[in-house]
């Protein structure tokens, strides 16, 4: 594995594997590797000749206040958890090679950008989709692996390759979970031990609410309601949504039917958790 830190560089080494006839994938992180950021490595290499994985803590994602300068960062372990799944190259650009100058252009997808996570940080998504749009650009044509984990930034990401012809084909790939359930997450090293015991409420809430609809329920209120309640009822959780969504539209379908997503977000003490799962019916 090449880990390498400017753009120049990169684009030298892809566009060179590329003329070879090699197929490149790509995995963008923000570092601070897990087994589900290795499983889109994996991934990806089984389905490329060539891996890159990006590690650069995005600033424009990250709100006032948020958590842009507490995030976790070990860089010697990435790059040992990435070589392991096969990444050929390890793209970690300082902030002054991504942003030399103030942004003067960003890149907002509107309506899937809107509700549930867009609601609750106004500019994050714009931030995603300003830092994939780039990274794109600079890896070139590619596949490019994302967890359903970030579900509506999939559906960000892609949106906004189709609408900016981009040659990428985005691809999803599932959750990775602890064995209690609760989803992997760079994220997860803020909780205490109390709040780590708790998490896992989360997906007890989500499968509990995809079990309703699976018996029967269409009414997008009451599965909201029971999802509240059992988050509610744990007292290191504090709810900030829980909703059932079109996994496409993003939109709530009243009755529900069809492919449906539910979703929530859950602050434990400085940590702000997303989860989510799929139900059909
Ligand atoms: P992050 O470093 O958190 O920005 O995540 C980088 C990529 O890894 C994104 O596509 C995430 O959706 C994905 N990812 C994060 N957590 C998981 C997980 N538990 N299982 C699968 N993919 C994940």
């Amino acid at each position: 594995m090449r880990t390498v830190e400017t753009i120049a560089g990169l684009r030298a080494d892809l566009d060179a594997a590329r003329a070879a006839g090699g197929t490149v994938g790509f995995v963008p992180t923000m570092g601070y590797l897990h087994d589900g950021h290795v499983s889109l490595m994996t991934r990806a290499r089984a389905d490329n000749d060539l891996v890159v994985t990006s590690i650069f803590v995005n600033p424009l994602q990250f709100g006032a206040g948020e958590d842009l300068d507490a995030y976790p960062r070990d860089l010697a372990r990435d790059s040992a958890l990435a070589e392991g799944a096969g990444v050929g190259l390890l793209f970690t650009p300082p902030r002054a090679e991504m942003y030399p100058e103030p942004v003067l252009t960003t890149v907002s997808v509107a309506e899937v950008s809107a509700p549930l996570e867009g609601a609750a940080r106004p500019t994050h998504f714009a931030g995603v989709a300003t830092v994939v749009a780039k990274l794109f650009s600079i890896v070139g044509p590619c596949r490019a692996y994302f967890g359903e984990k970030d579900f509506q930034q999939i559906a960000v990401v892609r949106r906004m390759a189709r609408d900016l012809s981009l040659p990428v084909e985005v691809v999803a790939c599932p959750t990775l979970r602890e064995p209690d359930g609760l989803a992997m997450s760079s994220r997860n090293v803020y909780l205490t031990p109390d709040e780590r015991d708790a998490a896992p409420v989360v997906y007890r809430a989500l499968r509990a609410g995809a079990a309703a609809i699976g018996a029967g329920e269409t009414d997008p209120a009451a599965v909201r309601d029971l999802m509240a309640q059992i988050i509610e009822a744990e007292p290191l959780a504090q709810l900030d949504y829980a909703e059932v969504v079109d996994a496409d539209s993003f939109a709530v379908p009243q009755p529900l039917h069809g492919n449906l997503r539910l979703l929530a977000a859950v602050r434990f003490g400085k940590a702000r958790l997303i989860d989510n799962v799929g139900v059909t019916r």
